[in-house]
């Protein structure tokens, strides 16, 4: 497997991000210790059996960081290195992220840690309706609503709605979001993260007076967010020259054709062996010289062994927690505009909370709707964070979670807590 990643603690991350914003913002120690920490935690056990017959145990989580503006939100991840320190870092930029695009949820986030690669159509469907049952308690429409995030897709939330909706006796289609359009998802959400990418870049793009056209571009990671984002990018008429993902990076210094890459990674499951590309290495990719790196795969990508060969007018953080706060500083300090993962990814809660809002009016909307009121609120928030940015002279992301924490500290103090 590639790897450009160091196994700094995202949640240690999380909270010393949360510290830096909290201390600009002035927060007093007691709303402070009433939104930094998540709600609940929740670990199970997950027996399934196997294809060969044999049980196997994995281990896996539900985090609900905050429900203090509705209802905990987040996606379910599986993967080998999911971790419960994962899971709570993941669900605290949830609550976060929410609040920057101002809806009306609160953050939540899952994960098992398996090795979805290796297991069956099958094997993967019992985890999962098992997984569902475990944590059946914490979830609902009203209470916490789980999405797709890493290895996990909008086939695992058809699963997860069914073993749910069983045990009540009726379809429940708002207990889950990024659902197949037929049982209630939303046109556009499959490509919001992605869209919500582009719209940021755009608005960077303008911020720093850059022409998106003709720009120069490298993606980590092709998957949902990596390579929609990738698609817009290139259908805008920039060159996307270099894309990776968990088995390879192609490179072509004139643009790749996006379209043609994505068919060959829905075929084969990888970029590896793209006509007109040639091979180069993961470090490669992240010190290409261009305009533009979209950090698309894991936490912890670009960090304090790798920064300074980061050379790029713009990172746009699709994946969550890309970059480490030491990274952070050797960015800033080289002049890069970061648009922080709590804005730039924000495009996919956005429209799950688009789709939790027509399953509950059982009232749907057509894919122009969709993608005009995402614009909206990506460049409102993009502005909000920009001008906190400008006016307190802190980093993106310092602003973004000033923007959002600050938000959520007014909501618990106007609540109060019940003594
Ligand atoms: P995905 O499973 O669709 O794709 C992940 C991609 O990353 C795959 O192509 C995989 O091969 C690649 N990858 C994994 N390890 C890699 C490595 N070391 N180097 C290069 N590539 C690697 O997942 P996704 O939904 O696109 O999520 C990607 C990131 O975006 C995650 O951080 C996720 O939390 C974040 N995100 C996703 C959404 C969403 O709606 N899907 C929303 C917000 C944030």
């Amino acid at each position: 497997m590639l790897t450009t990643t160091r196994t700094d603690n995202a949640y240690e991350l999380a909270l010393e991000n949360f510290d830096a914003a909290a201390d600009v913002l002035g927060l007093d120690r007691d709303t402070r210790e009433m939104i930094k920490y998540p709600e609940r935690v929740l670990t199970v056990t997950v027996p399934v059996r196997m294809d060969d017959g044999h049980i196997h145990r994995f281990e896996a989580y539900r985090v609900q960081h905050s429900s203090v503006r509705g209802p905990a939100k987040g996606g379910i991840r599986y993967h080998p290195q999911v971790s419960l320190d994962e899971v709570k870092a993941l669900a605290t930029w949830m609550t976060w992220k929410c609040a920057v695009v101002n809806i009306p949820f609160g953050g939540a986030k899952g994960g098992v840690t398996c090795d979805p690669k290796h297991m069956s159509h099958g094997e993967l469907e019992r985890m999962t309706r098992r997984y569902t049952s475990a944590i059946l308690p914490l979830i609902g429409p009203e209470r916490d609503i789980p999405a797709p995030d890493v290895y996990t897709n909008s086939q695992t939330m058809a699963w997860i709605m069914d073993t749910y909706s069983m045990t009540k006796g009726y379809p429940i289609p708002g207990v889950v979001t990024g659902k197949p359009i037929c049982l209630g998802g939303s046109l556009g959400r499959n490509e919001a993260t992605g869209r919500g990418v582009f719209y940021t870049i755009q608005c960077a793009c303008d911020h720093l007076h850059m022409q998106l056209k003709d720009a120069t571009v490298a993606v980590q990671g092709f998957g949902n967010a990596g390579s929609i984002a990738a698609q817009l990018l290139h259908e805008a008429g920039a060159r996307v020259i270099a894309v990776s993902d968990s088995t390879s990076c192609v490179y072509n210094r004139n643009g790749l054709n996006i379209p043609e890459l994505m068919h060959l990674k829905a075929l084969t499951g990888k970029v590896e062996g793209f006509p007109e590309s040639e091979p180069i290495t993961p470090a490669e990719l992240l010190a290409m010289n261009c305009d533009i790196l979209v950090p698309a795969a894991l936490e912890n990508a670009v960090h304090v062994d790798n920064a300074s060969m980061v050379r790029v007018k713009i990172v746009a953080e699709a994946a969550n927690g890309p970059l480490t706060p030491a990274a952070d500083r050797i960015l800033e300090g080289n002049g890069t505009f970061v648009i922080p993962d709590i804005l730039c990814n924000a495009g996919g809660v956005t429209v799950s909370y688009f789709e939790w809002v027509q399953d509950e009016q059982h009232l749907f909307w057509e894919a122009q709707d969709v993608y005009d009121r995402l614009e909206r609120v990506m460049k409102t928030a993009f502005r909000d964070v920009l001008k906190i940015h400008m006016d307190h002279k802190v980093p993106m992301r310092t602003a973004a979670n000033m923007l959002g924490i600050g938000r959520v500290a007014e909501a618990v103090q106007i609540r109060g807590i019940y003594p």
